[in-house]
């Protein structure tokens, strides 16, 4: 199961459902349905910041009208690539799995790995 496309901007945790393009010769910024493919100046972004987007100065803002949807699963190999890739620059708090002894809270006796677990004294 592979996670959606997030926004891009920073901080941003919420699903990608619009990319947004700077078209530099005509001093567009165009928001429209999410691209399949990530190309140079394109932009992914979650419904807010599609719709509170505003140009640089001199910019124009081509907005889509209408409903953004989140986008179909995919399978396609350089979505997965650029995904990787930022999967890997995330910081990620590892957490091992909980096991079967943490659903039984009673002391016990005896090494677990390295560490001696003592009983409480009646
Ligand atoms: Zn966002």
């Amino acid at each position: 199961m592979r996670s959606p496309r997030r926004c891009s901007r920073n901080g941003c945790p919420r699903q990608a459902v619009a990319t947004l393009t700077y078209v530099y010769n005509e001093s567009t910024a165009v928001v429209g349905p999410l691209a399949a493919f990530a190309e140079p100046h394109t932009y992914d972004l979650c419904e807010p910041h599609a719709r509170s987007l505003t140009a640089p100065r001199g910019w124009d803002v081509v907005r889509h009208e209408g409903e953004f949807e989140p986008p179909p699963p995919t399978t396609d190999d350089l979505v997965a690539l650029a995904e990787a890739v930022r999967e890997a620059a995330r910081p990620v708090t590892p957490r091992p799995p909980e096991g079967d002894e943490n659903l039984n809270p009673a002391p016990q006796t005896g090494r677990r790995g390295h560490l001696r677990v003592i009983p409480p004294s009646h």
